[in-house]
């Protein structure tokens, strides 16, 4: 069973993360077509191209359509917010990776801060960026030396709800972590990586108001934060985003 939910988690990371990255590179080819098309429209034509015309520009409305799809499905939209418990959404995801941790022989620590206060959010988002920041910590640390420590915490830290997935892998090269957030980069082999996963987990954090930032350094491990605005459910409106400034800390 847990086998099963483990092939699950990782199945849906990777589905969302393509459906995500096809709708972008959809999306951008799709801008002129759908303008030009419009462009062209408002000009005096002869009849029969002004129809081709329309079936250009109906057939790109479609497709834009279909890409919209894909990114709700992909979860890139508006979040359904509701008041969630951060702690119940770490392990939750920590359920889902169990047995793929154990496999891995990577040992699980968990600092839960106990009287977590409940937040306005979209629990599937934020399961989403657990994970992602779990499975990239259990990659990086099996390839390279077939296990390790993972600390996985939350804290209340005045208003924010912080939640920090740590771990003792290869870390990572001053060069990399500025490119860490774009889509589409990975150092992982052709196959196993899109490059967007990071991306994903920055867009849904930012939606959500809050932060998402790296601390690490070559051999030292690394440590991926995420910084959550708590936000009762009346004062959803009036919460402001968080600083940008996202702290980039050399060990
Ligand atoms: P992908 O996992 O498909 O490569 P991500 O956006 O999730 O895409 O990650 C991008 C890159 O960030 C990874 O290829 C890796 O180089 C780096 N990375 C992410 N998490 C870690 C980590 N915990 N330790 C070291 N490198 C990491």
């Amino acid at each position: 069973e847990l086998e099963r939910k483990t092939q699950v988690s990782g199945r849906l990371v990777s589905l969302g993360e393509m459906a995500a990255g096809l709708a972008h590179e959809i999306n951008n080819p799709l801008t002129p077509i759908l303008g030009f098309a419009d462009l062209l429209l408002g000009k005096d034509l002869p009849k029969n191209i002004r129809a081709d015309l329309l079936i250009i520009r109906d057939s790109a409305r479609r497709t834009a359509d279909v890409t919209r799809r894909l990114l709700i499905f992909a979860r890139q939209s508006k979040p359904m917010r509701a008041l969630c418990n951060i702690n119940e959404v770490v392990e939750t995801v920590l359920q889902l990776r169990v047995y793929a941790l154990k496999t891995n022989s990577i040992k699980v620590i968990t600092e839960l801060a106990p009287k977590l206060p409940q937040t306005m959010a979209d629990s599937g988002q934020l399961q989403q960026v657990v994970l992602n920041l779990i499975m990239n910590a259990e990659y990086e640390m099996s390839q390279a030396h077939r296990g390790g420590n993972l600390l996985v915490k939350t804290e209340k830290m005045g208003n924010i709800i912080r939640v920090s997935v740590k771990d003792d892998g290869p870390g990572i090269s001053k060069e990399n972590r500025e490119k860490l957030f774009q889509p589409f980069f990975t150092t992982k082999k052709v196959g196993e990586g899109t490059g967007l996963g990071l991306s994903v987990c920055h867009g849904i954090v930012t939606e959500h108001n809050g932060r998402i930032y790296a601390e690490s350094g070559l051999g030292q491990g690394t440590t991926f934060t995420v910084e959550l605005p708590i936000v009762g459910q009346q004062k959803e409106e009036e919460a402001k985003p968080l600083d940008s400034n996202t702290p980039e800390v050399e060990k």
